[in-house]
């Protein structure tokens, strides 16, 4: 396994990932999943969390109750949007409490969630795609965003942070952000077109984002969201990256890529405590 600055946690079987400066307020509950300790079977051994897999929902649910437990979150407090790779940020409260989990959600093609309110956790879903916690320790606010490769180019996380700039006065240099397990450098492989965005997307950067390999390309997803988040003001002491490629590391993590789309889905969580 890589090395990583993210903190490895077992707890009743389950196994998962924290951020040591984010642990530290004791302003928040959160954690990254890994495939570990859950109940589902097939592809989706076995902790999945995604309702749209090929998944029982009610093994969904209990692997759901036993993560929930493990990070000392409710079920009920959890808001679930369905996500689209775009740039949309949504502002969450106490009223979305349970959308996604104990009922549909109305909380469309949104890729960034952000609230103010303690008690409301939100959750974004991932197999490769790059997971971005932030927590603002002063203004006691938080975001979390799910960023492909598309949605890194729409630079999601840097306008996850604006939104909270935004709407709760959230200054980024004071911010803390965590960049968590998804697909590497080492496996996110792309063709020239979708190189030449990155290059158009992030002038000067060319050479550490972009490697030539064999006539194809490999992206570095977790520069790509540092860099953006450097120039939106967050400051890099205060960034956390996991550097952990969920398709290198089978036993721990799904992956859509490697396991071409037959896998299950790991949750990123973060709640105001
Ligand atoms: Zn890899």
């Amino acid at each position: 396994m890589a090395d990583t600055g993210f903190i490895q946690q077992k707890a009743n079987g389950l196994v998962f990932f924290t951020i040591p400066s984010f642990t530290s307020t004791r302003l928040v509950k959160h954690g990254f999943s890994s495939r570990l300790g859950g109940v589902s079977t097939g592809e989706c051994s076995s902790l999945n969390l995604g309702f749209k897999r090929k998944d029982l929902p009610e093994n969904v649910r209990q692997n759901f109750d036993k993560y929930c437990k493990v990070l000392e979150i409710e079920t009920g407090q959890m808001v679930f949007a369905t996500q689209a790779h775009k740039d949309k940020v949504a502002v969450i409260d106490e009223k979305d409490r349970g959308k996604g989990f104990l009922r549909a959600t109305d909380i469309f093609e949104t890729d960034g969630l952000i609230t103010d309110r303690p008690g409301v956790a939100l959750v974004t879903f991932h197999a490769d795609c790059v997971p971005l916690f932030f927590l603002d320790p002063k203004s006691k606010a938080i975001g979390l965003a799910h960023a492909g490769w598309r949605g890194t180019l729409a630079r999601i996380g840097a306008k996850t942070i604006a939104a909270m700039k935004d709407k709760f006065g959230t200054d980024p240099g004071a911010c803390l952000a965590g960049i968590g397990p998804s697909i590497g450098q080492c496996c996110f492989e792309v063709d020239e077109p979708v190189a030449n965005e990155f290059r158009a997307a992030f002038p000067g950067h060319a050479d550490r984002l972009i490697e030539p390999k064999e006539g194809k390309f490999h992206i570095d997803l977790w520069l790509a969201n540092q860099i953006q988040l450097i120039e939106a003001g967050v400051r890099e002491e205060n960034i956390t990256t996991a550097g952990m490629c969920t398709a290198c590391n089978k036993d721990i993590f799904f992956s859509h890529r490697r396991d071409q789309g037959r896998t299950g889905s790991l949750a990123a969580i973060i709640m105001l405590a």
